[in-house]
C-alpha cells in the first residue's frame, strides 16, 4: 500500500499555483489552473486532479502546451461558435470558451460551440457546472488525442482516447440551487488517469478493464500506462462504443478538431476537442415543466429500493458533491508518487522541492 500525504485545498492550490506561475503563465491562467486541478481533487477524480501538473509541466517544455492562449474565435454567429483551443491549457482555454457560450445561450437561448484543439480540458463536469450555475443545460462530446489508449468493442488493440461525454441539469428547485445533475464519465470502462493512480500506487485494477499488449485480458495497469501499451477496454459493451465513436466525430470533428488516424507529433500533450450544447430552458419556454418534472422524477428514481450492498440510490453528481464534502473538510489525499513527481514538476521551472513542500504546509 502506498504512503499518502495530505494536503488541505487551499495549501494544494497555493502549491500548484507556484508551479504554474514559474512555468510563465499570467497569475489569472495560474489561478484557473490550480483551482480547477484541486476541485477534480475535491470531487474525487484523483485521475484529473493535481497528478496531471507534471504532464503539464513536460508538455510546455516540450512545446506542445502553449502557456497564456486564449480561444480564437473561428465563426461567431451568436447561437454557432467555432473556436481554437490554441493548444492553452485547457483549464483556462475551457473556462473562456464555456463563458463565451453561456453568455450567446442566454441571449439567442442556444449556443452550440466547437472548441478544438485545446490542452488537456480535465474533468468535463467543471464546465458543465459552468453553465448550470449560470441556469443552463449543457451537453459535451469530447475526443482526447495524445496517443490512442481505448480499444473498439470486440478489437484487440487501442483505437482511440478516453472520449468523455457530459451532461448539466440545474435544480433552482432545490434550496439554493445548488444540487444539479452532472452526468459526466469517460466511454472507458474507466478514466485513463485512474489507470495511472493504481499504477503510482502499486495496485492491481480489477478484471474486465485493461487488456495487454497481446489483447488478451490482464489486471496490471502498466498497460496502459507504459510500453508496451495495451488498451482500456469501452464501457457499457457495443453502445459504450458507439458512444466513444460519436464523441470521436462530434467531439473531434464537427467541433473543427481532429480524430486519431494520423500519427502523433511525438510531442509530449494532451489535446482535447469538444463539442458543447448549451440551453437555456426559459429561452426555450419549457423551465418550469423541466423543474417541476425533473424534482417529481428525481423522487420517484431515489425511492427505488437500494439493492444487497448499496446503500442510497444516488443520482449523478451526488458521489462528487460527498466527496467535496468530506476532502474539504479532511484534506487531500495525494499517494507518494505523485507527490514526489509534483515536486520534481516544479524543480523543472526552478520552484525548489523544499519551497513547494514548505507552500503546501510541510
Ligand atoms: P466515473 O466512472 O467515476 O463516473 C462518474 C459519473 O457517474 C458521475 O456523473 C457520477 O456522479 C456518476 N456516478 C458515480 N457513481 C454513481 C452512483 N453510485 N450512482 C449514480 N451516479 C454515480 O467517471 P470516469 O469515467 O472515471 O471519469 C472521471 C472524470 O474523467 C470525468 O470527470 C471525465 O470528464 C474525466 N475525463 C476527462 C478526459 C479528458 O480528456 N479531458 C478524458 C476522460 C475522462
Amino acid at each position: 500500500m502506498a504512503d499518502y500525504i495530505t494536503i488541505t485545498a487551499p495549501k494544494l492550490t497555493d502549491a500548484v499555483r507556484a508551479i504554474v506561475l514559474a512555468g510563465g503563465s499570467t497569475a489569472a491562467e495560474a489561478e484557473l489552473v490550480a483551482t480547477n486541478l484541486v476541485e477534480a481533487n475535491l470531487r474525487g477524480h484523483d485521475s484529473h486532479g493535481v497528478g496531471m501538473l507534471p504532464r503539464y509541466v513536460d508538455a510546455i517544455r516540450e512545446g506542445g502546451l502553449t502557456v497564456n492562449a486564449q480561444p480564437k474565435p473561428i465563426l461567431d454567429t451568436g447561437t454557432l461558435l467555432t473556436l481554437d483551443g490554441c493548444e492553452g491549457y485547457g483549464q483556462a482555454i475551457g473556462y473562456a470558451a464555456t463563458n463565451l457560450a453561456i453568455s450567446r445561450a442566454r441571449e439567442h437561448g442556444v449556443c452550440i460551440m466547437g472548441l478544438a484543439n485545446s490542452h488537456h480540458i480535465g474533468r468535463i463536469g467543471h464546465w458543465a457546472e459552468q453553465a448550470v450555475a449560470a441556469g443552463l443545460v449543457s451537453i459535451h462530446f469530447v475526443n482526447v488525442q495524445s496517443r490512442p489508449i481505448v480499444a473498439p468493442w470486440g478489437g484487440r488493440d487501442a483505437r482511440h482516447g478516453t472520449n468523455p461525454f457530459c451532461v448539466g441539469i440545474p435544480r433552482p428547485g432545490v434550496a439554493g440551487g445548488a444540487e444539479p445533475i452532472i452526468l459526466d464519465f469517460a466511454t472507458s470502462r474507466i478514466a485513463q488517469g485512474k489507470t495511472r493512480v493504481a499504477f503510482n500506487k502499486g495496485e492491481q485494477m480489477p478484471p474486465g478493464i485493461v487488456i495487454d499488449d497481446q489483447g488478451n485480458p490482464t489486471t496490471d495497469p502498466r498497460f496502459a500506462v507504459i510500453e508496451p501499451a495495451g488498451a482500456i477496454l469501452p464501457f457499457g459493451e457495443h453502445k459504450g462504443s458507439g458512444l466513444a465513436l460519436i464523441c470521436e466525430l462530434l467531439g473531434g470533428a464537427l467541433s473543427g478538431g481532429r480524430t486519431w488516424h494520423q500519427p502523433s507529433t511525438g510531442k509530449r500533450k494532451v489535446l482535447n476537442s469538444m463539442l458543447s450544447i448549451l440551453i437555456s430552458p426559459e429561452k426555450l419556454g419549457t423551465a418550469q415543466n423541466l423543474f417541476s418534472e425533473l424534482e417529481q422524477f428525481v423522487a420517484w428514481f431515489k425511492q427505488s429500493p437500494p439493492a444487497a450492498g448499496v446503500e442510497e440510490v444516488l443520482i449523478a453528481g451526488d458521489p462528487e458533491r460527498r466527496w467535496k464534502k468530506q476532502r474539504f473538510a479532511e484534506g487531500i489525499p495525494v499517494d507518494a508518487t505523485t507527490w514526489s513527481e509534483i515536486l520534481a514538476a516544479g524543480e523543472k521551472f526552478g520552484v525548489a522541492a523544499s519551497q513547494s513542500r514548505q507552500t503546501a504546509g510541510g
